[in-house]
């Protein structure tokens, strides 16, 4: 099938050409009756899409696969994964298809990928398809991460599509399109490690240099770079999470990117009150994915990434391990830097205010605001104005004299996180036909930092009750 001819879409296949092991050739499911439920216009125009052409009916046809120009190869991608701990040696789109790549409008190379278009080969007895609500909640978490400058993949549109799904009652079907700089996981790299493909290993490891560190190629050592360049990337991530307060909620090894971009929007939520024992996701019964355990699991998933490129960094496998063993024990200085230079800001400390000083603020502060159980986000909201709840006035009574900038930490502290009530208020109407709550949500989350009127109930926490017994849910 060929699309309009003025529309002139170019998927390129270069992830199929590379790495064709890992790429099995696939074709979107029939959508019976699809209808656009959200569409990113910004994002569409970034990517030299027209989104006026996007809800013709050729474009929804793109949305959801079922007509991809000519010369595009939609593929189910191949990887494994360390699943809550344990090895699954094959995990895969079971129910998503990379359509291709696009070069945006800056001259970027983007994956276009849907998410509920179908089973592939990888569905392991999954039915391949996914709920309006679920993908609708990737939309909302990931153009909110988007907006707090935190590195994600990102959201086009979710289109109904008109075929019923079936979970613990029948729901609309829908295909989340989602664009990312690129859809390798660390589970993509333990795949071909685990198949003892050593050829394939190097390709894989050089597509993703190309991709995402060139200049790790002209390192000594470019794989010892590539894990460097991951260490870093995730770090820098993982801080920016902690910093928000958000919770991954399946921070397996196949949903962490080697660009150090956030994936994979499933029982993820951000926190309200300060507890590092946060745990949304009702399949994390241990709290392994617990908010404060994040930074030791990514930590964790690294030395799995490591492990990976042990054949590629050195032949002897003694020097390998000891070279990659010295990487991945960045991590902890890495993310504690991150996570320093993010207290910073959101503390509003100028440049000379000691590391020190700044470690032991945030140390006695996080201490108090888990002791109160304080709304996070409000907490240094409230911060920027200099109103902090009573237990806090010794705190504060150290930090005033700094001179904090309250102006940049206005730029560093958000008004508007997508907090679970507000999301599941946005889902619950959505599927019911009512959009609206959806669009004034998106307004307010994706400008986070702009404080506007009319949005009052957006900043505010969840009513007690909510927060006590919200989960969500991996039957997604
Ligand atoms: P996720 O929890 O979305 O990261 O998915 C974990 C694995 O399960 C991936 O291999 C998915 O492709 C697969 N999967 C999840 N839901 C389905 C489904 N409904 N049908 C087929 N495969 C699925
Ligand atoms: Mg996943």
């Amino acid at each position: 099938m060929s699309l309009a001819s003025d529309a002139t879409v170019v998927l390129g296949t270069r992830f199929a050409d590379d790495l064709p092991e890992l790429a099995v050739r696939w074709q979107a499911e029939p959508a019976p009756a699809p209808r656009l439920l959200v569409l990113n216009e910004p994002l569409a125009a970034e990517l030299g899409l027209d989104p006026d052409w996007l809800r013709t009916d050729d474009g929804l046809g793109l949305l959801v696969g079922t007509r991809v120009p000519d010369g595009a190869q939609p593929v189910a991608q191949g990887y494994a994964g360390h699943q809550f701990g344990g090895w699954v040696p094959r995990l895969g789109d079971g129910r998503a298809l990379l359509l291709g790549e696009l070069v945006d409008t800056a001259g970027r190379l983007r994956d276009l990928h849907l998410k509920g278009s179908g089973p592939t080969p990888f569905a392991r007895g999954g039915d391949g398809l996914a709920a309006v609500g679920p993908m609708l909640r990737e939309y909302i978490v990931s153009e909110a991460m988007h907006a707090l400058g935190i590195p994600t993949t990102r959201s086009l549109s979710v289109v109904a599509t008109g075929r019923p799904v079936q979970r613990e009652t029948v729901l609309d079907g829908a295909v989340l399109a989602r664009v990312a700089s690129s859809h390798l996981r660390v589970g993509t790299f333990q795949y071909v490690a685990a198949a003892g493909e050593l050829e394939v290993l190097r390709r894989l490891a050089d597509h993703a240099i190309a991709r995402h560190y060139p200049a790790a190629a002209e390192a000594d050592n470019p794989y010892l770079a590539l894990l460097d360049a991951v260490v870093s990337a995730q770090a820098g991530l993982i801080a920016q999470w902690m910093l928000v307060g958000f919770v991954h909620g399946v921070m397996n090894t196949d949903n962490m990117t080697i660009s150090g971009e956030t994936i994979d929007y499933g029982p993820c939520a951000f926190m309200d009150a300060f507890d590092a024992q946060t745990v949304f996701s009702s399949i994390d019964s241990w709290g392994r994915y617990a908010y404060g355990n994040q930074p030791g699991i990514a930590a964790w998933n690294l030395a799995r990434f490591a492990e990976t490129l042990l054949p590629l960094i050195a032949d002897d496998q003694d020097q390998a391990i000891a070279h990659a063993t010295v990487s991945v024990q960045e991590f902890p200085h890495r993310y504690a830097e991150a996570f320093r230079a993010g207290m910073r800001r959101k503390l509003g400390l100028r440049d000379n205010v000691s590391d020190a000083t700044v470690d032991e603020l945030t140390d006695d502060l996080l201490t108090t605001l888990a002791q109160e159980r304080v709304d996070h986000t409000s907490f240094f909201r409230a911060l920027c104005r200099d109103e902090v709840p009573a237990a806090f006035e010794d705190w504060a009574s150290r930090w005033r004299p700094l001179a904090p900038d309250t102006a940049a930490m206005r730029r560093a502290n958000p008004v508007y996180i997508p907090r679970n009530h507000l999301v599941e208020e946005a889902l619950t109407a959505a599927t019911e036909g009512d959009l609206g709550p959806l669009h004034r949500l998106l307004a307010a989350v994706t400008a986070p930092y702009q404080e506007r009127g009319g949005f009052e109930r957006y900043a505010e926490p969840a009513p007690e009750e909510f927060g006590r017994c919200f989960r969500t849910f991996c039957g997604t």
